[in-house]
């Protein structure tokens, strides 16, 4: 598996561009004959993986993406496109989450090696993750994943750690306007920057009127941008920001949107730029509990099924597979994400593989999903 990440994370797929059909054809070119495999383009040179075994019953679902952020602006010490040092394997996307892609690709051979009869396999192999979602979404458009598989195995960095929800996302540009006026004579204009100091103001002591979800806690709301007038001495005639919002599960979208609408009322307009929906399943579902007993196995301790605040292509996937049973969790460390000099450490690197074996060879669809 260590050898599998080093070459994956030797693909230059910063995304954008992203350019990531070399890596999803050589990851299709691994897993061989046993594999049907098909490609997805969602814009040239950026094609997502389908790939599946068949066995007995719904397949179990993994999912990855190939592509990675931008390396940054600050240097790296090591090396960005793979480097090993101890028990550290460094490199953009190592944790984020080339090394759990490289785990899937390591269990599903291992697991097609075994003999039949057996469970099935569908891999989903995405591209364009890091942009909100593209390659899924492109996936869940032109195929119909409904009933492709029972329940879905997000490869995600959570430390091997079982994770069973995440919030949502919607962005939204909230821009006001204002009459331009010789900034000598400003009661002659209406300045759109102050009518947005106001409604920032006002943003910074909103309340969404949600009840906290028992694991992931309350929605959070950050302006991440802000943008305004043309020079100095002109009364500013329009100004914008961006508002990034983390949902909750059951926190629908378009509820927000309205809140916003509301807060902002005539002074401005509000409108949704992207979003990603939240994912939940519950602790109780027998799968996820079965499948925390054997992680909890592994680390010698009892561990409850967690949640994390990013979301993943599971936002997309797991309502396109039919609202299946979603559990994520990859060898990946979720603070190494996106930083300089990001690592994965091969000792979750290679418990990731027995893992997610694990979970493949228990996989029981009968017993999971009669309830
Ligand atoms: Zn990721």
């Amino acid at each position: 598996v260590l050898d599998l990440a080093r070459q994956l994370i030797g693909f230059d797929t910063i995304n954008p561009p992203g350019n990531e059909s070399a890596a999803t054809h050589w990851i299709g070119d691994l897993l061989g004959a046993g594999f049907d495999c098909r490609y997805h383009e969602f814009a040239p040179n950026r094609a997502s993986l389908l790939a599946s075994l068949p066995g007995i019953g719904a397949p179990l679902a993994f999912t990855g993406h190939v592509d990675t952020v931008p390396l940054g602006a600050e240097p790296w010490s090591r090396h960005p496109f793979g480097e090993v040092d101890g028990d550290r394997l460094y490199g953009r996307g190592a944790s984020d989450m080339k090394g759990a892609v490289a785990a899937i690709v390591a269990m599903a051979l291992r697991h097609a090696a075994m003999p039949a009869p057996r469970t099935g396999l569908l891999l989903l192999i995405t591209s364009g993750e890091e942009t909100t979602c593209q390659g899924a979404a492109h996936l869940a458009e032109t195929v119909d994943l409904r009933g492709m598989a029972g329940a879905l195995v997000v490869g995600e960095p959570t430390s091997n750690r079982p994770v069973i929800a995440h919030k949502g996302c919607a962005r939204y540009r909230v821009a006001t306007h204002g009459v331009a006026a010789h900034a000598s004579m400003p009661e002659h204009g209406v300045n759109a920057i102050h009518k947005l100091a106001d409604i920032i103001g006002a943003l910074r002591r909103f309340e969404f009127g949600v009840a906290p979800h028992p694991i992931l806690g309350g929605p959070t709301l950050n302006i991440g941008t802000i943008r305004g007038g043309s020079a100095i001495n002109i009364v500013a005639d329009a100004a914008e920001i961006g508002v990034d919002i983390r949902l909750v599960p059951g926190q629908p979208e378009a509820r927000v949107r309205q809140q916003l609408q509301e807060l902002v009322g005539s002074e401005g307009r509000v409108e949704l730029l992207e979003q990603a929906a939240s994912v939940a399943t519950e602790p109780d579902h027998p799968w996820v509990v079965d499948a925390v007993r054997r992680v909890s196995a592994r680390f010698g301790e009892s561990l409850t099924a967690g949640g994390v605040p990013y979301f993943t292509d599971a936002s997309v996937l797991t309502a396109a597979l039919g609202g299946v049973p979603t559990l994520i969790l990859g060898p990946g460390e979720a603070s190494m994400a996106h930083k300089v000099d990001e690592y994965c450490r091969i000792s979750l690197l290679e418990q990731s593989v027995e893992i997610y074996a694990e979970l493949a060879r228990s996989w029981n669809p009968t017993e999971y999903l009669s309830a």
